[in-house]
């Protein structure tokens, strides 16, 4: 049952260009779909955003900051596609690109003005602060905690879903005296706007027609376009779902794929609410699957129920998520919206629906060509500057990629919904803490979940090693996307909770890292306890705290961060099959 190294060796081979994330968000975009080539496109006027004012020259060298995200060439091998097959992926990533303009005024409702103003200024300083609006999509550098770069006004945590000037707990005393718009104010899928003195619900179909109609229209044609049946049934759904807002028959249909172009469109995540943590922002990930390497790593969805009860978590707050759970590996062609931002997602999971997860499991997706080149642009060269020799030997691209997918495959695992209920969600009882506290417990349990089939034998035993030195480094890696991002802010967590174990240190001399492997490992196992016992719980005032004590950068690991300045955060994605070069 020993897991064969099969998997580097073709992955580190293939593809002409690759690059990689587990992480975060994107840049702004065109509000019509617009032709082709060209790189992330940028917000059009027409919005309905409010002027900002005079943008604020940045002081700081924005140069070098561009210089952190190096431009790399992302594609597939679709010349054994069929021709209907790459037409229809074509329409797709037509459709794909609409979900730029409607991202961008969900980050924030005065974007697109900014950026028509930004873009007036032709200086170098200016160009440089435009590249750096795009890749963060906005004004704030999502690098260092929503700094402003390009304004004056603070980052607003409600982002583009809630008026910029509603506290929180005016939004709670409100939905708590109007009980009959509770369930429209509080979902996923609409904005909430002012009316009068009163608040209102308008659905993403609304809100967002202008682009939503003609990316159904693209899906739709997509749809008669291929031949795969599974892919024409996602397509048709998904397209019905932006006029309906009534995501789940689609979400069903999307764990059903059996394609080798596949798509991810639509609301997901819920990463840019920091307010609430309940509004989903548009995204899309179209890529080229590999079934062959998909189905090696089947075997591993077979054991997720031995995981789950190996997890060092209460007997009852075991999740009961039931379905299948199957494992994509695909390469990535072109992403928008969330999907692109300053830090590019590697691999995910979905969907969030905690309702078809039930019924059908969830889909883990990992986007082979980033994560390849991920490894090898920004990982290794990180690992190299923090490692002890003696250690770094340990740094192995197919532990890398192994963490990527029991992350994924964690996010699965554990407590679903709170304790003594049927069915709150975790999401919903934790609110804005949600994010960055199961990102970190997907983290550590699925290094966990490594070390737990490396004993049973399901994985050599030279993974042992490679995987928590892998994984630490990778923490490494994650928290430099910054404390303002949910991945950044649970890599940080762990990263203070092992320097709190005692598992590691700087080394006074070396200024390198020193690891204690076995103390390593027992502090990953408390980890995993103790955010399974918050969200177990339902605890949002634990989960507050946690974050509070443990995700920022620590004084005992900032000297590390400084000495990386020179090597890249990421990756800026060039997609030659959108006509990007
Ligand atoms: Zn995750």
């Amino acid at each position: 049952m020993k897991r064969s190294h099969l998997l580097l060796v073709p992955l580190l081979g293939a593809l002409a260009g690759c690059h990689s994330k587990t992480g975060a968000p994107p840049a702004p975009s065109a509000s019509a779909p617009s032709a082709s080539a060209k790189p992330p496109p940028a917000p059009s006027a027409s919005a309905s955003a409010s002027p900002p004012d005079a943008a604020v020259a940045p002081k700081e060298d924005l140069h070098a900051k561009l210089a952190q995200f190096v431009p790399s060439v992302l594609t597939a091998d679709v010349a054994s596609l069929p021709p209907e097959e790459k037409a229809a992926m074509e329409k797709i990533i037509e459709a794909a690109r609409l979900m730029d303009p409607i991202y961008d005024r969900q980050v924030w409702a005065g974007n697109v003005a900014l950026r028509e103003k930004l873009a007036k200024d032709s200086s170098e300083h200016g160009k440089d602060v435009l590249a750096y609006f795009d890749v963060m999509r906005g004004p704030w550098d999502r690098q260092n905690e929503w700094k402003p770069f390009a304004t004056e006004e603070p980052h607003p945590k409600g982002a583009g879903f809630y008026p910029e000037d509603l506290k929180a707990d005016a939004f709670k005393a409100f939905v708590a005296g109007h009980a009959a718009q509770k369930e429209a104010l509080e979902s996923l899928t609409t904005v909430v706007k002012r009316a009068g003195a009163d608040l209102e619900a308008v659905p993403y179909s609304k809100e967002y027609a202008e682009w939503l109609k003609p990316a159904a229209a693209l899906l739709d044609e997509a749809a008669k376009t291929t031949k795969n049946r599974s892919l024409q049934k996602f397509l048709k759904s998904r397209a019905a779902a932006f006029g309906t807002d009534k995501y789940r028959q689609s979400d069903k249909d999307w764990m059903d794929l059996d394609s080798r172009v596949e798509v991810t469109i639509g609301p997901y995540e819920t990463y840019a609410d920091e307010l609430f943590g309940q509004k989903a922002a548009f995204e899309a990930f179209v890529t080229v699957s590999d079934p062959a390497e998909s189905a090696k790593l089947d075997k591993y969805k077979k054991l997720l129920p031995a995981m789950e009860l190996n997890l060092p978590i209460p007997a009852d707050a075991h999740g009961a998520r039931g379905g299948d759970s199957p494992i994509h590996v695909v390469d990535v062609v072109f992403t928008s919206g969330e999907a692109r931002g300053s830090v590019q997602t590697i691999a995910f999971n979905l969907p969030n629906d905690e309702v078809v997860r039930k019924e059908k499991g969830a889909k883990k997706v990992l986007l082979r060509n980033l994560i390849v080149t991920k490894f090898d642009k920004i990982l290794r060269p990180l690992a190299a500057k923090i490692l002890d020799p003696a250690q770094m030997v340990f740094l192995s691209g197919e532990a890398f990629f192994d963490e990527t997918l029991f992350h994924e495959l964690s996010h699965s695992l554990g407590p679903a919904f709170v304790k003594g209920t049927k069915d709150k969600e975790v999401r919903v009882a934790l609110e804005s803490s949600y994010s960055a506290l199961e990102e970190a417990k997907a983290d550590a349990m699925g290094a966990y979940n490594i070390l737990y089939l490396v004993q049973r034998g399901d994985f050599p035993k030279a993974m042992h090693d490679q995987l928590l030195v892998s994984y630490l480094a990778g923490l490494f890696r994650s928290v430099r996307f910054g404390a303002s991002e949910a991945h950044g802010k649970g890599a940080a967590l762990q990263i203070n909770r092992f320097f709190e174990d005692g598992a590691v240190d700087v080394d006074p001399k070396s200024k390198k890292l020193a690891i204690d492997l076995p103390k390593l490992e027992a502090s990953i196992g408390k980890i995993v306890h103790d955010i399974a016992v918050v969200q177990w719980e339902g605890d949002k005032r634990a989960a507050e705290t946690m974050l509070k004590r443990y995700g920022s950068v620590g004084d005992a690991w900032k000297g590390l961060l400084a000495d990386m300045g020179d090597i890249a955060v990421d990756v800026k994605p060039i997609y030659p099959l959108a006509g990007e070069h």
